[in-house]
């Protein structure tokens, strides 16, 4: 046996790594970016703060002006604490690594975000997606069938989900939360909440095993790395014990505290985005051979009906334009030709619109 036979675990060799694309030089709609920066005078300010922060210190380990920051700002319920990750992916993580119990497993809905099916492999967990409906609304029964069958450790709803935008019905949510009861946390994912603007947030007290997580990257803040997820706190104490020490730096610590102070220039860019997301979505459905998917996120997702292109072809004439977005098209059965575009600015949606006017017609 190879040294890699030897100490790689089989379930990680026959993974592909998560892969991002270089999008030097193109017109990047493919990660759900917002487009915009802070004004300049922010910028400034930021970089006065930033300047004083002691680098050739550890960060704070509690943590504790920037999740009382976070709480006061963002809608947590009074009384409820907030772990904090290097991105939500590293939530994921942590959720994964303190639930892993041999057996344990990990289910949510597909096609959904892949993070949860990876991060359950790298644990040890076993994954159990339950397809949606092909409209992509929640199939309840199926649902509600896994649950009883699997025990789900950790079950996810992304509300909205990704990659297809739409937010599934509440009644339905809450029925899966109070099936899962206490064999298992119910993980809500509102990395979309700034475009969808519902939450399950104050609704944490109503149910022990929820855990609302949420991200500040779709927000506008997508290079500092920032998750949090807040849940009730027995819950809250165990996952804190398997977060890497340190695991939120001072820069991105710093950085979050301010922009926090100054929560009003995102909440406008997210809510100028909604504008744009009907607009574009408008657009886009007055293009012959193309579905648009309804979304309460700050993507679109559509599908190609054009009996000349499919949506690898679409996805690589949109490359020649140098406009990068995702093709989705072989992730999930469901998602056949279908690509996924980031919502950004009037002038880039206009240049995605004409690259995809021309692409479609190639
Ligand atoms: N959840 C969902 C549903 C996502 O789509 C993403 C990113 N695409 C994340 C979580 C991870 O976000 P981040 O690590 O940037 O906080």
């Amino acid at each position: 046996m190879s040294l890699i036979e030897n100490i790689i675990r089989p379930e990680v060799r026959a993974l592909s790594a998560y892969h991002v694309p270089d999008a030097g030089g193109f017109v990047k709609l493919d990660a759900m970016e917002n487009p915009y920066i802070l004004p300049e005078t922010l910028r400034e300010e930021l970089g006065r703060r930033l300047a004083d922060v002691a680098l050739n210190r550890y960060p704070v380990p509690s943590y504790t002006e920037l999740k009382a920051r976070i709480c006061a700002k963002l809608g947590v319920p009074a009384g409820y604490d907030v772990i904090l990750g290097n991105g939500s992916d590293e939530l994921i993580s942590i959720v994964s690594v303190a639930c892993a119990k041999p057996g344990a497993k990990v289910l949510a809905p597909t096609p959904g975000f892949v993070m949860y099916a990876m991060s359950a492999k790298f644990a040890g967990l076993e994954f159990v997606g339950v397809p949606l409906k092909p409209d992509f609304s929640l199939d309840k029964a199926a649902m509600l069938a896994a649950i009883e069958q699997h025990k789900p450790a950790i079950t996810y709803l992304a509300y909205p989900n990704n990659p297809t935008g739409n937010v599934f019905d509440v009644a339905d949510m809450v029925e899966i939360i109070k099936a899962v009861g206490d064999t298992g946390a119910v993980i809500v994912d509102e990395a979309y909440q700034p475009f969808a603007q519902d939450t399950f947030m104050p609704r944490l007290p109503e149910f022990p095993n929820l855990v609302v997580m949420r991200t500040v990257s779709k927000l506008g803040l997508a290079g500092i790395r920032l998750g949090y997820m807040s849940c009730s706190g027995a819950l809250l104490t165990e996952f804190d014990k398997v977060r890497p020490p340190y695991n939120v730096n001072v820069l991105t610590q710093a950085a979050a505290e301010f922009v926090l102070e100054h929560v009003d220039v995102l909440d406008a860019q997210a809510a100028s985005l909604r504008w744009e997301r009907t607009k574009l979505a408008a657009e886009l459905t007055a293009l012959p051979g193309v579905e648009v998917f309804p979304s309460a996120a700050n993507f679109l997702l559509v599908r190609v009906k054009n009996p000349n292109i499919t949506s690898d072809g679409v996805f690589s004439a949109l490359l020649d334009r140098k406009v990068l977005i995702k093709n989705v098209g072989k992730m999930h059965p469901l998602l056949e030709n279908c690509l996924r575009v980031t919502v950004s600015t009037p002038e880039e949606n206009r240049i995605f619109l004409d690259a995809m006017k021309a692409s479609l017609a190639s």
